[in-house]
């Protein structure tokens, strides 16, 4: 499978690249207002739903293909390309025309291959670069599914959106992120962006920072992030939106950590550190090898003179000793209480084992 890297999609897109915009056009002055609010930021596609999948009718459903215009006065003001969410063939065909530069896939269509097949026949013959966010249930193969099927009809540039799964006992987040995930599908799918949409994986404006933080860290290739230029008078998902001047801030105060790809010295720096962990690592199973060969003689004194293989004082004394010697080396008493207690129930389980053998 081809899969061209966002930086050679032609748009001149950079590797962190940010996606602003608001979640719904409203009119024609909230895209005017939001654009010229987003100028001297970092934006580098611009972003506005037009169709909105809302989980219950009676909601604002947006505004259309009137809408898609708009764009142009966002494209103009920025210089940047416009992007739109589609999710049937009269979108993709109504979003083709507009001249929209780049679409995407919401997550409550990638989960139905019948909705994505469908989108990827009415793009046959093109191709303009879509972006798929992943499916609401995490579930790798549907995310995968989607851009195969995309890349079977003939698109090449495509990334993937991380905007966190659905989880009814999750309280923090709105929909909550799983990071094995994408970096899981990176993996699969080499040559492939993956974008981090930290507003609906938030769900509220005041942890967009931290999570945006978090993504970079985790090495994705960019942000998508819900701009309005009166957030909490937005149509749709107000709580997680941010004003321009907000984002600007937020994207100061990213810290961008680099690859180890770019830099050759860190990897024979780190490279040096790595043969020592290796060498602690080898001796700390020697040693451990050494403590369950004399929990073994223990166990056969234990076995020839009829005493149980479980002695509680021994226990509590040797927990409290080595949790203080512990502590005072800079481990936590957590780490230290669940090292014990993995190396004590193996002695016991090994000195057990013992006693039935000669039964
Ligand atoms: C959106 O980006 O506004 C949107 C509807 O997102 P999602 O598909 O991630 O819910
Ligand atoms: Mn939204």
């Amino acid at each position: 499978m081809e899969i061209v890297d966002i930086k050679d999609w032609g748009l001149g897109l950079s590797e962190h690249v940010l996606i602003a915009g608001p979640c719904s056009a409203e009119s024609p002055q909230q895209i005017e207002s939001i654009a010229k609010g987003l100028r001297g930021s970092n934006i580098e596609i611009f972003r506005a739903g037009v169709w909105k999948p809302r989980t219950r009718p009676g909601s604002f459903e947006g505004v259309g293909s009137e809408a898609l215009g708009w764009l142009d006065k966002a494209r103009e003001i920025l210089n940047v390309p416009v992007t739109v969410e589609v999710a049937n063939t009269a979108h993709v065909e109504a979003a083709l025309k507009a001249g929209v530069d780049v679409l995407w896939i919401g997550a409550r269509t990638t989960v139905n291959p019948f909705s994505v097949q469908e989108i990827c026949d009415a793009l046959k013959g093109t191709d303009i670069p879509v972006m798929v966010k992943n499916p609401i249930n995490p579930d790798l193969q549907l995310w995968l599914g989607a851009i195969e099927r995309l890349n079977k009809v003939g698109i090449n540039k495509i990334a993937g959106i991380h905007r966190g799964f659905s989880d009814p006992y999750e309280k923090r987040y709105r929909n909550k992120p799983e990071w094995s995930m994408p970096i899981h599908l990176k993996r699969m799918l080499p040559g492939i962006s993956v974008i981090c949409d930290p507003s609906h994986i938030a769900g509220t404006r005041e942890i967009i920072a931290s999570v945006s933080q978090r993504a970079i860290n985790f090495g994705l290739d960019g942000l998508m992030i819900e701009t309005h230029h009166d957030p909490d008078n937005a149509w749709s998902d107000a709580k997680q939106q941010v004003t321009p001047d907000t984002l600007k801030i937020i994207y100061e105060n990213l810290n961008f950590r680099e690859t180890l790809d770019k830099h050759p010295e860190a990897i024979s720096e780190l490279d040096e550190f790595r043969q020592k962990i290796d060498l602690v690592d080898t001796q700390i199973i020697e040693l451990l090898s050494d403590r369950f060969q004399m929990i073994k003689q223990i166990g056969e004194y234990k076995r020839e003179h009829n005493l149980a293989v479980y002695q509680p004082n021994r226990w509590h004394d040797v927990m409290e000793s080595r949790i203080n010697s512990g502590v005072k080396k800079n481990m936590t008493e957590k780490f230290m209480k669940s090292f014990l207690f993995a190396v004590h129930e193996e002695s016991v389980k090994m000195q057990e084992a013992q006693l039935k053998e000669k039964v």
